[in-house]
């Protein structure tokens, strides 16, 4: 199993190039952002109760998200790898998802981070707004909320695994098409 990180601020293009690498290279995409709006729209208790510190832009507890997790990777089977997507997300999230795979006879083979200009995410999650209809989306306050809570909270994970050595930056700024020809020359190195 070959296990990857994909990692950036809210707006980056995590999402959009997870789905096509994961289809690529035949890995499991895993989002918890998927995951906790899966929760919100079947209503289910967890989904009601997360979906306020969502609209804030907040981060949900780790312990849901830990969990979440560690349940779809004990239910996954015949794949290459895993994509994690939006995950970890805090320094406390890394250790717990190292641990993890640890305890299952894996790690983290790389780390891909998309790097973005602050103008250029807003102007991409403005636009999303308008197509997802995400509500974390539409409101620019929550929008710069949750990239100052990537800055303080999220962010910090770089220099925790830059000291692993699985830091590799890709520029995020251009076409779709090119970040994705960049994201997969990276990984293909790390794929037989
Ligand atoms: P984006 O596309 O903006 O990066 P996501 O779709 O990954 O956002 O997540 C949307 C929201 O879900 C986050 O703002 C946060 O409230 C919650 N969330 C998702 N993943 C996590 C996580 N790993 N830890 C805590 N909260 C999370």
């Amino acid at each position: 199993m070959v296990n990857f990180l994909i990692f950036g601020p809210p707006g980056s293009g995590k999402g959009t190039q997870s789905v096509r690498l994961a289809e690529k290279y035949n890995l499991t995409h895993l989002s918890t952002g998927d995951m906790l709006r899966a929760e919100i729209s079947a209503g289910t208790e967890l989904g009601k109760k997360m979906s306020s510190i969502m609209s804030k832009g907040e981060l949900v507890p780790d312990e849901v998200v830990i969990e979440m997790i560690a349940s779809k990777i004990d239910s996954t089977k015949g794949c290459a790898g895993f994509l994690f997507d939006g995950f970890p997300r805090t320094v406390a999230q890394t250790i717990a998802l190292e641990k993890m795979l640890n305890d299952r006879g894996m790690k983290i083979d790389s780390m891909l981070v998309l790097d973005v200009d602050h103008d250029e995410l807003v102007k991409r999650l403005i636009t999303r707004a308008e197509l997802s209809g995400r509500p974390d989306d539409k409101d620019p306050n929550v929008i710069e909320n949750r990239i100052d809570v990537y800055k303080e909270k999220t962010e910090p994970i770089i220099d925790y695994c830059r000291k692993r050595g699985t830091y590799q930056p890709v520029n995020g700024m251009g076409s779709i098409e090119d970040i994705f020809e960049r994201l997969s020359r990276n990984m293909k190195r790390y794929l037989k």
